[in-house]
């Protein structure tokens, strides 16, 4: 058999079927549908076989043949992937779960997950000879793509919101990135985007406008399926703003289930939404196909704040056709699951990753989930990233001031 590197075949319209060549420039579909990338998974089964995929590199990369590149030497990566998957066992008796994990997205470079779809976006872009990018981002996926953009050697156009997080402005402007501000919204950003494509042919990387972000975020789920030894959970939960990580985790299980290495009827996907912006819970409550533009939306978990996804279906029918369910939580609920998680457990989690643990906490009291189930939480950023949401007015001593503590009996 030829080796290669990719099994990719085509990319194909979520919305009409319609096929294009990965091997080309793409954005869209001519109706204006997203591009899904389509492997022959018959011959990945046969050059990938589960045992000698432990001995590859440590990287999300280890999965190539189920991501789009051709040629390795394309590869633009920082030491991405391949994050902990945490047993989370005294937070888990706190919520009433024996067995909770915590896959760690915080550990990418770029402290989030948006490193993954960084490292396959833009790889693939330097395969495609591109040189210049542009991104309408909240922050955090600004911040990868400038930081990606610049190991490639490659130009970043990227556009941001005013209001957004100043940590990202500074990740985006330490990696050389010409960035500007928006007085307005994500949306506004995108068309700002739009223009720098259309005018300057700037090639225009907005999320489900460019197919190969969503690849890099399934690699959350063949990785979680590996550390698991390729046994499904019972449920997979994600905060979830474009849904983009949902949908990529999604695929990676319904992919490794046409393989025949997991049972894809077994998990559950949860997503779980900031009630200050929740138009994909919104919609599944009322079992809507696609969801409502959400008007005001503001919440402190920054990066699920997207009022309206060109994504939404896609989220909307991997929550039904895996029997899944969608909730939201409130900011106050959030702030105090992210401190529940850091003194339980000493992870110091994002705002979004403790949205999704409190969902969890959320669907078991309402029966739900069962308190034996095999519970999975995307924690999907480092809390460094966020630490105006932690309140340490600490005591100040004057030197040589006696420390008084109390301490109990036992540890004496
Ligand atoms: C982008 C982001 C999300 C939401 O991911 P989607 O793929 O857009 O649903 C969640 N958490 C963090 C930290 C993010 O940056
Ligand atoms: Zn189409």
């Amino acid at each position: 058999m030829e080796k290669k590197f990719t099994e990719i075949e085509r990319l194909e319209c979520s919305l009409c079927g319609k096929s294009y060549d990965p091997f080309k420039v793409q954005n869209i579909c001519q109706c204006g549908g997203s591009l899904i990338a389509r492997y022959d998974l018959e011959d990945a089964k046969e050059i990938m076989d589960r045992r000698s995929l432990s001995k590859r590199v440590l990287s999300p990369w280890r999965y190539h043949e189920l991501l789009p590149l051709k040629d390795p030497a394309n590869i633009v990566t920082l030491g991405e992937g391949m994050t902990p998957l945490l047993s989370m066992d005294r937070l888990g008796e706190k919520l009433g779960l024996k067995d909770l994990m915590i896959k760690d997205e915080g550990m990418n470079p770029t402290g989030t997950f948006k490193a993954r779809g960084a490292t396959a976006g833009v790889s693939k872009a330097k395969e495609l000879g591109i040189e210049s990018v542009t991104v309408p981002t909240n922050g955090n996926a600004g911040a990868a793509w400038a930081t990606y953009a610049a190991r490639a050697g490659m130009e970043s156009y990227i556009v941001m919101p005013r209001n957004g997080p100043a940590v990202t402005r500074k990740e985006i402007t330490a990696a050389g990135s010409h960035a500007y501000l928006v007085d307005g919204r994500i949306t506004d950003a995108n068309l700002m985007s739009e223009q720098l494509q259309n005018e300057y042919g700037v090639f225009n990387a907005a999320t489900l406008k460019e197919p190969y972000r969503l690849e890099g975020k399934k690699t959350m789920g063949l990785e979680i399926m590996e550390q698991l030894n390729w046994e499904a959970p019972d449920v997979i939960a994600f905060p979830t703003g474009g849904g983009v990580g949902l949908i990529g985790i999604h695929k990676a299980i319904m992919e490794l289930n046409e393989m025949g290495w997991v049972d894809e009827m077994k998990t559950r996907m949860v997503c779980v939404q900031a009630a200050g912006c929740a138009p994909i819970t919104e919609a599944w409550e009322k079992r809507k196909k696609t969801s409502v533009m959400w008007e005001e939306s503001d919440t402190v978990a920054f990066g699920m704040n997207v009022p309206k996804s060109r994504g939404d279906f896609m989220v909307l029918e991997s929550l039904y056709s895996s029997g899944g369910y969608a909730t939201s939580v409130e900011d106050d609920e959030i702030l105090r699951t992210k401190q529940l998680i850091g003194r339980e457990e000493g992870l110091f989690a994002c705002p979004e990753g403790s949205s999704a643990v409190a969902g969890i906490k959320k669907l078991l009291d309402q029966g739900f989930i069962d308190r034996n189930e095999k519970v999975i939480v995307v924690n999907t950023g480092s809390g460094l990233k966020y630490p105006h949401t932690v309140d340490a007015s600490l005591p100040l001593l004057q030197p040589g001031e006696r420390i008084s503590i109390e301490m109990e009996e036992n540890v004496k």
